[in-house]
């Protein structure tokens, strides 16, 4: 296999998707070595059949919004791969949202849940319509309209979704309730579920938390603490509130946080009340960062992400993909930080990989890093199926474990002559072979 000639294909058969096609060439040229030990794959086109997804469902989502107008959205779903269990992923509301975006999620998904030790496939799934500034009852019949179609394709053995941006408890428990009226049954078909009806104790922190013990085995690797390390971070959803207060518990300082409008510069770092601020400013008001500034007299950059404003020891992004460029890197790298660890999926653009990885920072990808929120989704299943609810100290204990072995599989895989470890390479090639090694065994399906 020549990665570049897979690539090209790739490039001619699907020529407006650059999301999918980025994704794509960072995996092939880091397994391209690994793939042609095993003459037995290119026999089977295993690397094609990898790359292109099992199948897309793509429908329109009709619905009507508080002045009595009707609205069209589109509604995707990707099941990518299917070798290891059932399809696995989530969803995602954005206006950004298109099928390329989606298929590099659902191909990335499908690395990151073969990582995580556990039976999952890779899927992603979503819309183009975004929940900021709608109603919640505009929100629950847009979920509802979305699950009229999205139902008949999923299924606790076949295709189980999650939240991912925009896509939160609301709109799960709104997903959830239609998929169940639908089918009449009550199974664990979504995670991310509310803890009243099947969700996992530390699913709602398991992203940010798990990129820290990531984070936590790499700095180990230097002997390296935590405390009173300064931490960049982007976005102030999910991802980045939970990986703040994971944090802050270890005493690090977190410096910055941003959405999509701009970004803050906290120097002596976020206090605990100030977080507590900003978690209830998006969960509950649903308003902007600008208003962080404003209460607490801070530096806010609008309409800018934080690299080129502070100075940091680790930078975390966990807003979107390709939130972090060379320039990004460069001046990142400048300021003396040292670890860079992926909440979000791609962040980096391949400019900013190239950097970290010339510079030979700790550089951890985002199928590794954040693999926890996944991880303890994977764990919802496992309750869900037993009807079991574990307590947050063995869910907790779990991940910590989880993320410790998906560590240790990127230093397998990636470490380097001179002990420096390839995250990427590590990730990439270890989620890869066990994938490959299941489709070898299920023949040409
Ligand atoms: P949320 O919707 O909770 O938060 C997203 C945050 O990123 C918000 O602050 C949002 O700002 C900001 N953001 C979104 N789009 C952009 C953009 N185009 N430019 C700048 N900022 C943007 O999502 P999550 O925290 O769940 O997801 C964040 C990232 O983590 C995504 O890449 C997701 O795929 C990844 N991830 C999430 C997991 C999970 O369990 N939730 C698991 C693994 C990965 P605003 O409020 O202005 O929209």
């Amino acid at each position: 296999m020549k990665a570049t000639d897979v690539i090209n294909d790739l490039k001619r058969r699907f020529p407006n998707e650059p999301e999918y096609i980025q994704a794509v060439e960072e995996v092939l040229t880091t397994i391209e070595d690994t793939y042609n030990e095993h003459p037995e794959f290119e026999r089977y086109n295993l690397i094609e059949r990898l790359c292109i997804p099992d199948r897309i469902y793509s429908f329109r989502v009709s619905w009507v919004d508080d002045k009595g107008k009707v609205q069209n959205n589109m509604g995707y779903r990707i099941q990518h791969n299917n070798a290891i269990g059932p399809y696995k992923g989530g969803i995602r509301f954005h206006s950004s949202v298109n099928q390329s975006i989606l298929k590099f999620l659902a191909f990335e998904q499908t690395f990151k849940n073969s990582l995580t030790t556990l039976a999952m496939g890779g899927g992603k799934g979503g819309s183009d319509f975004s929940p900021r500034g709608k109603s919640d009852m505009e929100v629950m019949r847009f979920c509802q309209a979305f699950m009229t179609e999205l139902w008949r394709h999923i299924g606790p053995d076949t295709d189980v979704p999650a939240g991912d941006i925009g896509v939160g408890g609301r709109e799960v428990g709104y997903m959830y309730g239609m998929y169940k009226k639908m089918t009449h049954e009550f199974t664990g078909t979504f995670t991310g579920k509310g803890r009243e009806f099947g969700g996992s104790l530390v699913r709602p922190e398991a992203t940010g938390y798990g990129n820290v013990y990531f984070l936590l085995n790499m700095l180990a690797t230097k002997g390296i603490d935590i405390k009173d390390k300064k931490v960049a971070i982007s976005g102030s959803g999910n991802v980045a509130t939970y990986t703040a207060k994971k944090l802050l518990q270890l005493g690090a300082k977190v410096v910055s946080m941003s959405d999509s409008n701009g970004s803050i510069y906290v120097p002596e770092g976020l206090s605990e009340e100030q977080l507590e601020y900003i978690f209830k400013l998006k969960n509950i008001y649903r308003g902007r960062i600008r208003e962080f500034a404003e209460e607490y007299d801070c530096q806010y950059f609008d309409g800018e992400r934080p690299w080129q404003h502070v100075k940091c020891d680790i930078a975390m992004p966990s807003a979107t993909q390709n939130e972090l460029d060379g320039d990004d890197a460069r001046t990142l790298l400048a300021n003396g930080c040292f670890a860079v660890s992926e909440g979000a999926n791609m962040p980096s653009t391949p400019e900013a990989i190239k950097e970290f990885l010339n510079a030979k920072i700790l550089y951890a990808p985002g199928k590794a890093a954040n693999a926890g929120g996944v991880s303890v989704s994977g764990l919802e299943m496992a309750q869900n199926s037993q009807k079991l609810s574990w307590s947050a100290e063995e869910v907790d204990a779990k991940l910590q474990s989880i993320m410790a072995e998906i560590h240790q599989q990127c230093k397998i895989y990636g470490e380097e002559e001179g002990g420096y470890i390839n995250y990427v390479k590590g990730a990439n090639v270890a989620g890869f072979m066990k994938v490959a090694k299941a489709m070898m065994a299920q023949g040409i399906v």
